[in-house]
């Protein structure tokens, strides 16, 4: 079968036609940036959709995540993942914090509460866990010990837009989560990003922070950073929450057509999500266990010349990047379990226009291989 590559994700977009009349309005007004009306009215809406008390809007998740460390005042050391974006740790280093590196949950890919006290030392303020895939955090015990040694909790997010657990937004946990809408995401404005916070107070302090510290025309309170979102993303943002819920769906079927044709594969494993979970199948990763009859590489070779580009999210690990790994926590027996999925993963593609025919020609280069 020939047919055009596939890749690991497509961005969705509304119909061109309907995206004329925000632009007109922005040729109009000639507000491009500044907070103008459309920053205002997504940041609303968005709230709304979501579920949360307020939102941040930012122009990614990168420059949110570096300015959430920053108003939390987070310094010191901080508990997180390798299995991630490098952003995440990243965001660490730009606050000239330490990274430790703690081994995640083979069973759901996150932060293994389990193995965070022992890392925990007077150095440490806080705890950055990601929500990988959209799969919720054990959030309850992250919050549990997280009180008992006063610590704050940013979630990365980034993966979690739309996602909820036990019926409220995931992005609500924590004292700050950070979601990202870039392209390659569920829920896309080009680039850009957002902080979901708790209170007004927190809200406008994040505010100042986005714009080089300004509370007013001559007040400057922070050395903060330009991290404004642009009315362009703003209003494409707006465009893009009607179709959203299209979207998810229709990644629904798609995941559930992956699901229900891979459950016999010997070898291929699926990640399970917790039955009090939301989706919203921004991803779908599969593990290619040693009883598979190729290697994860092997596979993931065999698919791209098939003209399948997958993608090996998370590998290598962040701790593995030559800037973390001469940290203590980035040894790798202390992160065995990371070390493990990182080397067997593979996200298959999974995007709103991806045809189930599509769908069930990867499922059968890789059964063809089990048998
Ligand atoms: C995409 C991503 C980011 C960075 O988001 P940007 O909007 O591209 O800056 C951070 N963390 C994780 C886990 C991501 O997947």
């Amino acid at each position: 079968m020939v047919q055009k590559p596939i890749y690991v994700t497509q961005p969705s977009l509304p119909p061109l036609e309907e995206f004329i009349p925000f632009l007109e309005e922005i040729w109009h007004n000639k507000t491009l940036t500044n907070c103008g009306p459309f920053h205002q009215q997504f940041e609303k809406a968005l709230a709304e959709y979501l579920g949360v008390k307020y939102v941040c809007l930012f122009a990614n998740a990168t420059l949110a995540l570096v300015t959430a460390l920053q108003a939390l005042r987070i310094t010191g050391e901080v508990i997180t993942t390798p299995y991630s974006f490098v952003a995440t740790a990243h965001s660490l280093k730009w606050n000239s914090i330490q990274p430790v590196f703690v081994d995640i949950d083979p069973d759901t890919c996150n932060l293994d509460p389990a193995k965070i006290e022992s890392a925990i030392t007077p150095q440490t303020t806080a705890i950055l866990p990601v929500h990988v895939y959209g799969n919720p955090c054990d959030v309850d015990a992250i919050e549990r010990i997280a009180e008992n040694y006063n610590l704050k909790v940013i979630y990365d997010a980034a993966h979690a837009f739309g996602c909820k657990y036990r019926g409220e937004s995931l992005c609500s946990f924590g004292d700050l989560s950070i979601i990202s809408f870039h392209a390659t995401k569920v829920f896309n404005t080009f680039e850009g990003g957002a902080i979901i916070c708790q209170d007004a107070k927190t809200k406008a302090h994040i505010d100042h922070l986005k714009n080089f510290g300004f509370v007013d025309e001559t007040t400057v309170v922070a050395a903060g950073i330009n991290g404004k979102m642009s009315e362009f993303s703003a209003a494409l943002g707006l465009l893009q929450l009607q179709y959203i819920d299209k979207y998810i769906c229709k990644r629904q079927q798609i995941a559930q057509t992956y699901s229900t044709e891979l459950a016999h594969v010997k070898g291929i494993d699926c990640i399970n999500f917790p039955p009090e979970h939301q989706s919203n199948y921004s991803y779908f990763p599969i593990l290619v266990k040693p009883d598979f009859n190729l290697s994860r590489d092997e596979l993931y070779d065999l698919l791209k010349k098939n003209g399948i580009n997958g993608r090996r999210y998370f590998y290598p690990l962040i701790s593995d990047f030559p800037m973390y790994r001469g940290l203590p926590s980035a040894n790798k027996y202390n992160l065995l379990s990371a070390q493990e999925i990182s080397e067997q993963v593979i996200c298959l593609p999974i995007y709103a226009d991806l045809e189930l025919a599509s769908v069930r020609y990867i499922v059968k280069l890789i059964r063809d291989i089990s048998i």
